[in-house]
C-alpha cells in the first residue's frame, strides 16, 4: 500500500479508509458496550492545559496561548484521569492526544502527530486487574468485529485474528523480553524502553497479544508506580499486538502518594513547581489507581491488518508532515 496519503479528500474516500473508519466506529460502539456493562462512566477529557504528560517518548509538546498563559496540547490524559478518580471510581474517555513525535518514527508504522487513546482509570485496582480489563476488552471488540463484511473488503486475515479469541494473553516480564531479543541477536538496553525494532520483532514471532510487564524505573513517566517489592522496578505493562503490528497499550499500577510523586518528578528531570494543580489534587488524596490507554487507531490497524497506522485515521497527521 502508499506509504502517504495522495490527496486528503481521495483518502478519506478511498474504500480502504471508509472500511477501516467503518470497523473503528465498530470498535469505539463494542468499548462503550463493554466498559459501561462494567461500571465504568464515560468521561470527556480535556484538550489543552497548563501541564500535560511528560513520558512520552521524544515526542515534543504543543504550546497554546491561553490568554496569555502557555498551556498545552494533550499528549495524555494521565493527570486528569487521575484527579478525576476523586469524583468517580471507574472511568474511560476517548482521548485525543497531539505529539509531535521525533522524526526517527516516521518509518515505524505506528506514529502519528495526532491520535486518540481509549483511556482507562480504576480506583484501587492492582496492574493485574488493569491487565485482565485490558485483555478482556481487546477480546471482547474482536469479537464485535470479527464477523464484520469490511474486514473482507480489506483483504483482512480473519482466521489470525479469530485465533486470539479464548486464550489466555501471555505475560512476560521486560527482563525476559530483553533476553529473548538478545537470545535473537538484537541489541536491546536492559535498562530502557524495547526500542521500535524490538517492538516489531517480539510482536512478529506470535500468533496471540501479550503483555510485557515490570519496565526498569528509568524508562517511564513519574505517574508509573515503583515496585515496593523489587525496587527499581515498575508496576506496569504494555499490551503487544501479534502479527509484527506492534504495541498496542501501555499502562501500570499509579503513584498516589504526594512525596513519593514529587520524588519521582525530581528524578525524570521534571520541576514539581510547573504540576500546581495537579499536586494540590494529589495533596488532598487521590485514590490508588490503576489504568491503561489503548491506541486507538493502532487497534483499528491491528484488525483491519493496514499496512501503516495513518490508514485507521480520517485526517491523518504524519509525523514532519504538514497536513489538514
Ligand atoms: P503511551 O502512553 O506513549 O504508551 O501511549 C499509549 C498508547 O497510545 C500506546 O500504547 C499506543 O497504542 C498509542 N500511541 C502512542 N503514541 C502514538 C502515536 N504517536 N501515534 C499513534 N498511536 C500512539
Ligand atoms: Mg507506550
Amino acid at each position: 500500500m502508499d506509504s502517504t496519503p495522495s490527496s486528503p479528500k481521495e483518502h478519506l474516500r478511498s474504500p480502504v479508509t471508509r472500511a477501516a473508519l467503518r470497523v473503528q466506529n465498530a470498535v469505539l460502539a463494542a468499548t462503550r458496550e463493554f466498559l459501561s456493562a462494567q461500571g465504568f462512566t464515560e468521561l470527556l477529557p480535556p484538550v489543552i492545559g497548563p501541564v500535560t504528560d511528560p513520558g512520552a517518548r521524544g515526542a515534543k509538546q504543543v504550546d497554546v496561548d491561553y490568554y496569555g498563559h502557555r498551556y498545552k496540547l494533550m499528549t495524555s490524559a494521565i493527570l486528569y484521569k487521575q484527579a478525576t478518580l476523586t469524583a468517580f471510581d471507574r472511568i474511560f474517555a476517548i482521548a485525543p492526544n497531539v505529539r509531535l513525535e521525533p522524526p526517527e518514527t516516521s518509518t515505524t508504522s505506528r506514529h502519528l502527530a495526532e491520535f486518540h487513546q481509549i483511556d482507562v482509570e480504576i480506583a484501587d485496582a492492582t496492574a493485574e486487574q488493569a491487565m485482565d480489563l485490558a485483555e478482556n476488552l481487546v477480546s471482547h471488540v474482536v469479537k464485535s468485529v470479527v464477523t464484520l463484511p469490511d474486514l473482507a473488503v480489506l483483504g483482512r486475515d480473519v482466521t489470525a485474528l479469530a485465533a486470539v479469541l479464548g486464550r489466555p494473553f501471555d505475560r512476560r516480564t521486560h527482563a525476559s523480553a530483553v533476553a529473548e531479543l538478545h537470545s535473537l541477536g538484537h541489541e536491546q538496553n536492559p535498562d530502557g524502553e524495547i526500542d521500535w525494532r524490538a517492538e516489531v520483532l517480539l510482536s512478529s514471532r506470535t500468533a496471540q497479544p501479550f503483555f510485557v510487564t515490570a519496565y526498569p524505573k528509568g524508562s517511564r513517566g513519574f505517574y508509573d508506580r515503583e515496585s515496593a517489592e523489587h525496587p527499581g522496578v515498575l508496576r506496569n505493562f504494555d499490551l503487544i499486538a501479534p502479527e509484527g503490528f506492534g504495541e498496542l497499550c501501555s499502562g501500570s499500577e499509579r503513584e498516589h502518594r504526594y512525596a513519593e510523586i514529587v520524588t519521582r518528578m525530581r528524578e525524570t528531570g521534571e520541576n514539581p513547581a510547573k504540576y500546581g494543580w495537579y499536586l494540590d489534587v494529589v495533596r488532598d488524596g487521590i485514590p490508588a489507581s490503576a489504568g491503561f490507554g489503548i491506541g486507538l487507531e493502532r487497534l483499528t490497524r491491528y484488525l483491519c491488518g493496514l499496512a501503516d497506522v495513518w490508514q485507521a485515521s480520517a485526517y491523518p497527521k504524519l509525523p514532519g508532515v504538514a497536513s489538514p
